[in-house]
């Protein structure tokens, strides 16, 4: 007899860098897992460690077009999330927030799943309230060039929310904040990966504007451990709950914290801020403490550390004499 508390979940997106570190968790609790990917911005080589496993099955999919599979739990992480590779072809960004979530939300109601949507902090837009609490309504330019992934993500919120009031699916929403550690893409232009590969190849380090703006980074094992605790909360718990560390950086002492790690020869170089750039993000975690009891334990200096040692892996070993 199948044992009772093996689940079988749909992993949307489970071929990036959240998605694969979820797979690899849902597998080593004992699920079984369909990892779903259109490889856009994700890689096969980030589940080597699973293409072997039974319980584990690979699908080339694309979320903006139907799916029909039979699955207990859907963690619905499909969209590019870097700004360079989500504004490459905006329109599918939306398409894949909307779009995407109107699929896996109607095959949700069809096999009964309970579903959650990995949302971003990016729905509070330019916050103009410090922390963001979950109650605030954000501050997001509609027509900018970062439109196409914080209106996706809002549109999917809003889909996710009338699916449970219509449908009475089992909804849960994670807003998620900056998440670094191993398996980020190194080309894919988020300023914790950049920051160390060209720390690591004694590269200029590329600060936008004046490095003043503040980002909040939790490192990628904590989120994994929010994602399946929201996942196992009781089905009155529909968030949108933030996820992510409080612990608040400027982007310059991101910059100088790296170069410090990597003992890196690096100098900062000042470039252009893109438009829309927040300036400052930190989430407000009271109600995921209270309802998840969950809070990260990784410092980021820690995280760092094992992000640096998976880059230096990557690129074959410091190129330089460094340290
Ligand atoms: P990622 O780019 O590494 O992963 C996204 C995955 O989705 C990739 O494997 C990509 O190939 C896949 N994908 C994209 N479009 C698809 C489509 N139409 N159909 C099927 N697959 C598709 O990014 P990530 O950091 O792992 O982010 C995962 C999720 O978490 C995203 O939804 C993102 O918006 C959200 N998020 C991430 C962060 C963060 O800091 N990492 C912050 C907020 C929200
Ligand atoms: N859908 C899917 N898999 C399923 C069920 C539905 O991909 O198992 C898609 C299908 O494309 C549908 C969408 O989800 O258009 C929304 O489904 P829903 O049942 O809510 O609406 P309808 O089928 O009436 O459009
Ligand atoms: N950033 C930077 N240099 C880089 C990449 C990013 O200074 O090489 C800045 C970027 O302008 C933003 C912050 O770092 O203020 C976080 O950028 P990221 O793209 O990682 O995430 P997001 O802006 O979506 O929070």
């Amino acid at each position: 007899m199948r044992d009772p508390t093996r689940k079988s979940v749909l992993v949307t997106g489970g071929a990036g860098f959240l998605g694969s570190h979820l797979c690899e968790r849902l597998i080593a609790d004992g699920h079984e897992v369909l990892c779903l990917d259109n490889f856009y911005t994700g890689d096969k080589s980030n589940l080597l460690a699973l293409l072997d496993n039974p319980r584990f099955e690979l699908l080339r999919h694309d979320i903006t077009f139907p799916l029909y599979v039979e699955v207990d739990e859907i963690y619905n992480l499909a969209c590019p999330a870097s700004p360079i590779h989500y504004q490459f072809d905006p329109v599918q960004t939306t398409k894949t927030s909307v779009h995407g979530a109107i699929n896996v939300l109607g095959l949700a109601k069809r096999v009964k799943a309970k579903i959650m949507q990995a949302s971003t902090s990016e729905v509070y837009g330019d916050p103009q309230i410090h922390p963001q609490v979950e109650t605030y309504f954000g501050h997001v330019n509609p027509i900018g060039i970062r439109s196409c992934y914080d209106e996706g993500k809002r549109c999917a919120e809003t889909l996710f929310f009338d699916y449970h009031r219509q449908h009475n699916l089992r909804i849960k929403i994670a807003r998620i904040f900056n998440t670094y550690g191993p398996r980020m893409h190194p080309n894919d232009g988020r300023v914790v990966s950049n920051f160390i590969v060209q720390a690591l190849q004694n590269q200029p380090i590329t600060v936008y504007g004046n490095g003043e703006q503040t980002r909040s980074f939790c490192y990628v094992d904590d989120m994994i451990d929010g994602f399946v605790r929201l996942m196992d909360s009781a089905d009155s718990i529909t968030g949108p709950i933030n996820l992510g560390n409080p612990s608040e950086f400027t982007i310059d002492e991101l910059a100088k914290l790296i170069v410090e790690l990597t003992g890196s020869t690096s100098t900062i170089h000042y470039q252009p801020l893109p438009s829309d750039d927040p300036t400052q993000r930190q989430p407000d975690i009271s109600r995921a403490i209270e309802v998840l009891d969950w809070r990260p334990t990784v410092a980021l200096v820690d995280g760092l550390r094992q992000s640096i040692a998976y880059f230096d892996d990557l690129l074959g070993g410091r190129q330089d004499t460094v340290g």
